[in-house]
């Protein structure tokens, strides 16, 4: 080293005060890293999947074809030319996810049921194959201590109720109900944690309005009916599991996006407002009893055309927790198309932000924002985070995955959830997207969520780094 005497003194000095104060101070002070101790006793850690996603066997069994069966077996409607057939094979290697999964140290699983698995003629007979499969999945969470945590609705839709109408009928909603009364009296026993709807704004919107999901409408009309349907059903499905399951811990998800204005203009400032009543506000506000936010987007008027006498009670529902699903930031302007609606998105790319392979911007700073925008409802009482995580260009060397991105974007995100919890607001648990690499809707295989990697080929999982920092921070 090339340093006078006095520099090297002094350089030793400081040697010796930073292994002193290395030693002797608790390591956070100076380090401050995450722990989980900060999030509190009782805080719960899980990974999701999503029957369509994951599960493959899409005919096997007795199982009938969805609306995403359909839709992927059409051409050009998956980006890649995919399907979920195959997915990622949980309906065979789900005992081996579920043994990773509690090899990461996590409390929870969640998971969401086929409907058409079910009730292959989306009503009436039950299949008891599919029955059994869900059976043999639960067992194997309470064999492992996993708490089950079980969506009912993760979008895949029989066919046989899209072919008659499908969320744009109001039919669904007996449907649904006795679709969720079938799932309460068969599964109930053992679970005890209920998610009645993933994230209904996206089904609706990606499906009915945008036509990029499944069942692939581009219409307004059928938008705002399926909208009404499921906004009924989100709260109906609650008071059927209710009713059956008193003692249950009944919750539903919404998909969220912190949006802001482009520039601090008025016309900027008003079109993020209608951004985020569609994209923040439609689901949860008539569940709690505020109507939905026609204020905010006049558009919303035309929902009315299907509200019948009595809806408005039928819409709320008093649920034990409100799941949010928080992945990235909206950045909005005014525009002149589409009409009434006379805002549009600014693609992250263009913005020159930190995105993910979806091209969707990682701003940890909105988890803090939405967790406290829902948890400032009055009559919500707890938050989950059901869904958060990122997709990376994941690269299996050696069966090693040093997806050092996706474990920034979790450092960073959960950094976010504790300031939340700091700040008094009740979030009691997070749980990443997505267990395993999986279907990615329209986008096929491509974008790579899980913690852990699947080797679409052979079907072997690999966990990821990721994975593993779950496993070392949760021990
Ligand atoms: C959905 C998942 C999806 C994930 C990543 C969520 O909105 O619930 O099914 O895979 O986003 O795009």
């Amino acid at each position: 080293m090339n340093m006078d005497r006095r520099t090297y003194l002094k350089y030793l000095a400081s040697l010796s005060c930073f292994s002193f104060i290395n030693q002797v101070m608790p390591r956070n002070l100076f380090f401050p890293e995450l722990t989980k101790e900060q999030f509190g006793k009782g805080f719960k850690w899980g990974a999701a999947s999503a029957s369509y996603q994951s599960e493959g066997a899409w005919n096997i069994d007795g199982k009938s074809e969805s609306i995403w069966d359909r839709f992927s077996h059409t051409k050009g409607r998956i980006k890649t030319g995919e399907n979920g057939d195959i997915a990622s094979s949980f309906y065979t290697k789900y005992e081996e996810d579920i043994s990773i999964l509690k090899s990461l140290n996590l409390d929870i699983f969640r998971f969401s049921l086929s409907w058409s698995r079910i009730l292959p003629e989306g009503s009436g007979k039950v299949n008891p194959k599919g029955i059994d499969f869900y059976n043999r999945v639960i067992d194997k969470c309470l064999e492992n201590d996993i708490e089950p945590w079980v969506t009912l609705y993760h979008w895949d839709l029989p066919q046989i109720i899209e072919d008659k109408g499908g969320w744009a009928s109001r039919d669904i909603v007996e449907l649904f109900k006795e679709y969720a009364g079938i799932c309460a009296k068969n599964f109930g026993d053992r679970v005890k944690n209920w998610i009645v709807l993933n994230e209904p704004m996206a089904f609706t919107g990606l499906g009915y309005m945008l036509g990029i999901h499944a069942p692939g409408y581009k219409s307004l009309s059928r938008f705002f009916a399926a909208v009404h349907h499921a906004a009924l059903c989100q709260a109906e499905g609650g008071r059927v599991l209710r009713e059956l399951l008193p003692e249950a811990h009944l919750g539903t998800t919404f998909s969220c996006s912190q949006v802001e204005p482009f520039r601090d203009l008025k016309r900027d400032i008003n079109a993020a407002e209608r951004m985020d009543a569609l994209l923040n506000r439609l689901f949860v506000e008539p569940l709690l009893g505020m109507g939905y936010p026609m204020k905010s987007f006049p558009l919303l008027h035309r929902i009315e055309k299907f509200i019948l006498d009595g809806d408005e009670k039928k819409l709320a529902f008093d649920y034990d927790f409100i799941g949010v699903q928080y992945y990235y930031r909206t950045v909005g302007k005014f525009a002149l198309f589409p009409p009434a609606m006379w805002a549009k998105a600014i693609p992250a790319e263009d913005r020159k932000v930190p995105i993910n392979t979806m091209k969707l911007e990682n701003y940890p700073e909105g988890m803090y924002a939405m967790l406290k925008k829902y948890g400032s409802y009055p009559g919500v009482k707890k938050l989950y985070v059901t869904e958060s995580g990122v997709c990376c260009p994941d690269v299996l060397q050696d069966g090693i995955i040093n997806d050092t991105d996706r474990i920034k974007y979790y450092k960073d995100y959960l950094k976010q959830v504790l300031k939340a919890i700091q700040g008094g607001i009740p979030v009691k648990g997070f749980i990443a997207w997505s267990l395993t690499d999986n279907f990615e809707w329209a986008e096929g295989f491509f974008p790579r969520f899980g913690l852990i990697y699947v080797d679409y080929q052979t079907q072997q999982r690999f966990i990821k780094n990721s994975g593993l920092w779950f496993k070392e921070f949760l021990k």
